[in-house]
């Protein structure tokens, strides 16, 4: 018998070679952060959705193991179809080894309609077609009558205001027409999908475009293994289809790169002749000048953390909005005195309030405040100013007094080869001061990047006292280091200017 999954279906149509690979070598799966993310929120609105349409049943059943039940699921859902239940969750199907789940099946009539949940903003992407088509064959393989097929996706635009509303929380976009379309291709597909499965050979198939459409994959490094380090996929700013084609054309090292040309502006051409030749740190004095002539003591280092929660949980606030919840500041005087300001709000409760006005206590509204793209420092503060307007006069100011520190990095006044092309903080930093032990974000306990931090504030509220002194602890200890940094960046810069 052939098995094969939903899931596994979706990834075959994005490169046959990732489901042979979960198989057979499940070791070299490496999921980023961004990817952990959007499973996390997947399943968080998979389970808010099961109440869209009121009375529901489902069939989610584990094994003492923790595993899926899939036997006792499948047998489930026909126990409730037998019974008439209206609304049925995760109702599971198998085919001669093809199994999928739907995640809501509505009884329209003597059929029934499928709906599948997702946590993205928009219906329209291939791979919902791809996979409510896989589910439709499937239960019509089982002998289901199925009627329509929707996919229910999130309405960013919708503000919350103290109690959830699922119909307005959801979009709900019917695909009928597109699915139809579609189902012609699951059989072949499915055929196709057979043999590669069944052979014990890697599918010999190399990176395309498909490697970040519709998700970045989880082999990338796997697949790019053997390919000299750096390689075109380093290059800086260069989008992965321009990437794919130089690589296409057999352009891949350095070397191949600097040779070929074509896709190097001054920065990138910068970031490969210093990969192939160590030639120290390019300075250009003038621009780094002319950048610190805009500054002006005190300069006020500053950094946001964030959540993004995609149910939102605090009034006023939209799914998948960015919420400060932290922020650090360092006040760097003209005589070289070093001052620090944080705060952390409590996870428990909306922080914006009582960050907002600890803010403008913190940065007066006529000083140079500095920080690493100041983009998304400076949209956090408008959206402050929107949501309290008896403090926006002085948020909007302490906003258009930003300054942004990565300027002269992205401008291409300072480089050096360890910085590999990027410019983040957590690159430039280690680039500028090598072994430096005090700024390095490996020495941290707990808290090392945003990501982790976004993870671990909103589970400060249920943590015993003593664990949450320490997260706490952990939060303060990261963000003042990002701003740390900047002021060591800075008096870097001033060294060299
Ligand atoms: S990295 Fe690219 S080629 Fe390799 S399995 Fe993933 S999509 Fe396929």
């Amino acid at each position: 018998m052939f098995y094969f999954s939903k899931s596994k279906y979706c990834d075959f149509n994005q490169c046959p070679k990732i489901p042979w690979l979960k198989k057979f070598k499940p070791e070299e799966y490496v999921i980023d952060a961004g990817t952990q993310a959007r499973f996390d929120a997947g399943n968080a609105v998979g389970d808010l959705a099961m109440g869209l349409f009121g009375d529901f049943v489902e069939v989610t059943s584990y094994r003492a193991d923790g595993s899926l039940d899939l036997n006792k699921m499948k047998a489930l859902t026909l126990q409730y179809i037998a019974e008439g239940k209206e609304n049925i969750c995760e109702a599971s199907f198998d085919f001669e080894g093809l199994y999928c789940a739907v995640d809501i099946l509505r009884k329209r009539g003597d059929g029934y309609d499928i709906y599948e949940v997702k946590s993205s903003a928009s219906p329209e992407n291939h791979v919902y077609i791809v996979d409510t088509s896989y589910q439709k064959y499937v239960l019509e393989k089982c002998g289901v009558k199925v009627g329509k097929v929707f996919i229910i996706t999130i309405d960013t635009g919708y503000v919350f205001d103290g109690v959830l509303d699922l119909h307005k929380f959801f979009k709900i976009s019917e695909v009928t027409a597109l699915v139809d379309e579609e189902i012609g291709r699951v059989e072949d597909t499915l055929k196709e999908a057979e043999k590669i499965m069944r052979s014990k050979t890697e599918p010999a198939i190399d990176l395309s475009a498909a490697c970040r459409d519709p998700y970045p994959c989880a082999f990338f490094g796997y697949c790019t293994k053997n390919l000299p380090s750096p390689s075109v996929f380093d290059l800086y700013y260069l989008g992965f289809e321009k990437k794919i084609a130089l690589y296409k054309r057999g352009i891949c090292s350095y070397e191949e790169v600097l040779k070929d040309g074509s896709e190097l502006n001054d920065i990138r051409r910068r970031q490969v002749e210093y990969a192939l030749e160590d030639r120290g740190t390019y300075i250009d004095k003038e621009g780094i000048k002319g950048f610190l002539q805009t500054l002006s003591y005190p300069l006020y280092f500053f950094d946001f953390e964030t959540v993004q929660p995609v149910i939102p949980c605090y009034i006023g606030t939209r799914p998948y909005q960015q919420i400060p919840v932290q922020y650090s500041l360092h006040i760097l005087h003209a005589d070289g005195t070093l001052e620090h300001r944080e705060f952390l709000g409590r996870s428990e409760e909306d922080p914006r309030r009582a960050l907002a006005e600890r803010l403008v206590k913190d940065i007066p509204a006529d000083v140079c405040v500095l920080a690493y793209n100041k983009k998304f420092e400076c949209a956090r503060i408008k959206e402050l100013a929107e949501a309290f307007p008896d403090l926006s006069g002085h948020l909007l100011k302490i906003r258009d007094n930003f300054k942004d520190l990565l300027d002269p990095f992205q401008k291409g006044f300072y480089y050096n080869r360890d910085m590999g092309g990027s410019f983040s903080i957590k690159s430039v930093l280690p680039a500028i001061y090598p072994g430096d032990p005090e700024l390095d974000y490996h020495n941290l306990n707990g808290v090392h990047n945003g990501s982790e931090a976004m993870e671990l504030f909103p589970r400060l509220k249920d943590m015993p006292k003593a664990e949450r002194e320490q997260a706490e602890n952990d939060l303060l200890k990261y963000c003042a280091l990002d701003t740390f940094g900047l002021v060591k960046i800075y008096e870097e810069l001033k060294r060299v200017s």
